[in-house]
Parts: structure tokens; sequence; C-alpha cells
């Protein structure tokens, strides 16, 4: 089977992951983690792919770095967002 998918998704939920872990002030609930994902995704381009469901996807490594610091600065915006106005 396989599925669509966009991996922006996968790579924003990271990056979130990856930030709250250093600001352990911020709610990390899975609520607020979405609302976040959410937030930065309306800022971020879909990066659509079609995937073989259940198999792990190769880790989008290659991508530019421009990208990643797009990726990086829309999370950043949401959990700072998010944090100061949590909807839980
Ligand atoms: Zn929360």
């Amino acid at each position: 089977m396989a599925e669509l998918k966009n991996q922006m998704e996968e790579l924003v939920l990271e990056a979130i992951d990856e930030y709250l872990r250093d600001r352990s002030e911020i709610c990390d609930c899975e609520k607020c983690r979405l609302d976040m994902a959410a937030l930065a995704l309306n800022e971020l381009p879909p990066r659509y792919a079609v995937t073989e469901r259940g198999k792990v996807f190769a880790k989008i490594s290659q991508l530019e770095c421009q990208f990643e610091t797009d990726i990086l600065m829309a999370v950043i915006r949401a959990v700072e967002k998010v944090g100061n106005n949590p909807r839980h």
C-alpha cells in the first residue's frame, strides 16, 4: 500500500521535540505540540512524497541548509507563540 505523505510534518515534529528538550518551561503535551506543528506547517511549503505504508521513509538529511533554517525559524516562532498562550 502506498500513501501520500507530507514529509514536512515529520521534519517539523522532530524539530519541535528537539527544541522543546531545551525549553523545559514550555508545555510539551500533545495538544500544544500539535498546535505548534500546525502553526509552523502553515508557514512552510508542503513537501509531498509517495511512501510505502509502514515503511520508515528515508530521512531527508539531504535537505538544503536554507530549508532547515526555514523550518527552525518557523518552529521557534510557533513554539514561543503556543508556549506563551497554551490552549489546553
Ligand atoms: Zn499543553
